[in-house]
């Protein structure tokens, strides 16, 4: 469960998120919608703690991102417990991200290992299980910058998963990729979607978020302007911003 609560963030006086709160149930999957610049990554970016909120604060499954309660206070968290709590959190950004210079296999070992959750046996065995979720067993000792963008794409879904993150952000994660590669990478979320893992996706694919999304969240300016289910957001928008928007991406 993530609870996002009057959370604020400034970039100097730029007011980047406006007191925003969100409750993500487990197993969800939400589509984040909004202009450029509304706040959308900075938001994600909160979650995992690459931004620090200025007020407000953000918890999975009770514990708070970044910080720690000590009777009635939240002290901020050493690095190295930042990291070991970002393990719960896996982020895809739109730039896929994997390391070039390593295989496929390779990227997908590297972090469990990494962090001592696996043995390397036992990391192995995982990445084929993780090769056949994304429907990419046979590229396994491929170089990762010999992949198509959204081979690589899915790669970098499988790579996140290899924590077992408690939850998925993804930071438009087909933006980047030809149109016709768009759908394979769209296939591997919808698929995560159903086997129950939380989501939260910012993307401007509308037709995904009609079919996948249990919520839906449109952003302008740092703010939520409307929140609900996909049916209630995307075909009964309340506010007149948010009509605008839509007519613009559909
Ligand atoms: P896009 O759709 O273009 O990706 P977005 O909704 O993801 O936009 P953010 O990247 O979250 O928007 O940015 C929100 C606002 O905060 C923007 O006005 C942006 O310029 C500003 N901003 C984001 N990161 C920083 C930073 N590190 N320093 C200063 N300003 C920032
Ligand atoms: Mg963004």
């Amino acid at each position: 469960h993530i609870s996002i609560t009057g959370v604020s963030k400034y970039f100097g006086r730029h007011k980047a998120l406006d007191n925003i709160s969100l409750e993500l149930e487990p197993g969800s999957v939400t589509v984040i919608l909004g202009p450029s610049g509304s706040g959308k990554s900075t938001l994600l970016r909160a979650i995992n703690h690459l931004e620090r909120v200025d007020e407000g604060f953000i918890q999975i499954d009770g514990d708070y991102i970044g910080y720690r309660l000590a009777g009635d206070k939240l002290y901020e968290l050493k690095e190295k417990e930042i990291l070991r709590q970002r393990v719960n959190v896996g982020y895809v950004f739109q730039n896929f991200n994997l390391f070039p210079h390593l295989t496929v296999l390779e990227n997908l070992i590297e972090a469990p290992i990494a962090h001592k959750q696996l043995n390397r046996k036992q990391a192995i065995e995982q990445a084929y299980q993780l090769l056949d979720v994304v429907g990419l067993r046979n590229k396994a000792d491929a170089w990762s910058r010999h992949l198509s963008g959204g081979q690589q794409q899915r790669i970098a879904i499988a790579r996140a998963l290899a924590l077992r993150p408690r939850v998925m952000l993804f930071d438009e994660p087909t933006s980047a990729l030809d149109p016709e590669l768009v759908g394979e990478v769209l296939d591997v979320i919808k698929k995560l979607a159903r086997s129950g893992t939380t989501l939260v996706v910012v993307t401007h694919e509308i037709g995904f978020a009609r079919e996948v999304a249990d919520n839906v969240v449109f952003m302008v300016d740092g703010k939520i302007v409307e929140q609900g289910s996909s049916d209630e957001v995307l075909n009964h928008p309340q506010h007149s911003r948010t009509r605008q928007f839509l007519s613009k991406v559909l």
